[in-house]
């Protein structure tokens, strides 16, 4: 059988997904039940409880339905879909429309997202939005990890110093948030500047729809849309380990894509920026 989704992992974190431009865009980290956007609502999705949606646009939105009763037939979880306040309304007449056709109302949860907003998926990790620049209302999100750590000028004190400190009223701790994952969805290349952490996310999912001089940099920004060209010249200001290309036109085939990557992205950077597997 042809299974839709290919794997991706890197120091740990694992995920699964496609992305194609107009086509399908979808990528899941399972061990965190979280998805970024849905596609058209593919079988690895089925486990998923925490979906993040960037926009509205089909190639990313349009399995909301289809996994929403998927999954209200199996005895999981009721997921919920995070998702650009403008969306809601519209999304709650097309379940409303599938629940005449069926006859039957499935149970979901719809969360409008902002930026100042934070998401709990468990004690470790949490999810922040940001805004993108797209043709519609739309937003990134970024994964952090947390964890609890003494201040440092705790550190050289004893048990016994601690507990007094602690007693005294005086916190000994400090919340440290990591920038894990980004993922862009849709957008054109200003997003980058729309949060200080973006740049310095570990792993950056950036949409890169256009490839070469075939299409101009003016032809992706007036679809809303991010050109490799653009892109090439802020790589020395980016700090993240991996970039990871997604949302590639289908214009190019995955050896074309790889071969413009090789020939375009100075030999610097080479080993940073790749292109997400499954398409
Ligand atoms: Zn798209
Ligand atoms: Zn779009």
């Amino acid at each position: 059988m042809n299974h839709i989704g290919k794997e991706w992992s890197y120091d740990g974190l694992d995920f699964i997904g496609v992305s194609l431009a107009g086509i399908r865009t979808s990528i899941a980290m399972p061990t965190l039940s979280l998805a970024f956007d849905v596609a058209q609502g593919f079988p690895y999705l089925f486990n998923i409880n925490h979906f993040f949606m960037t926009h509205g646009h089909l190639d990313h939105a349009a399995g909301i339905p289809y996994l929403i009763s998927q999954k209200s037939m199996s005895a999981h979880k009721q997921p919920t879909f995070y998702m650009p306040h403008s969306m809601i309304e519209p999304m709650k007449q097309i379940m409303s429309g599938w629940a005449q056709i069926e006859k039957y109302e499935y149970p979901y949860q719809f969360v409008g997202v902002k930026e100042t907003d934070t998401f709990e998926i468990n004690r470790n990790y949490f999810v922040r939005p940001f805004k993108t620049v797209h043709r519609v209302d739309s937003f990134g999100y970024t994964l952090f990890h947390t964890k609890t750590k003494l201040k440092p000028a705790m550190a050289l004190l004893s048990q016994n110093e601690l507990r007094e400190v602690r007693e005294s009223g005086q916190e000994i701790t400090q919340q440290l948030e990591t920038p894990l994952v980004s993922f862009t969805g849709d957008t054109q290349i200003e997003f980058l500047d729309a949060a200080p952490w973006i740049k310095k996310s570990k792993i950056l999912f950036l949409e890169s729809t256009y490839l070469d001089q075939d299409k101009s940099i003016q032809s992706a920004r007036d679809w809303g849309h991010t050109h490799l060209d653009e892109i090439i010249p802020r790589l020395d200001e980016l700090e993240c380990e991996k970039i990871v290309l997604i949302h590639s036109s289908a214009r190019y085939s995955l050896e074309h894509a790889l071969d413009l990557l090789i020939k375009k992205i100075p030999p610097q950077h080479q080993n940073k920026v790749i292109l997400f597997p499954g398409r």
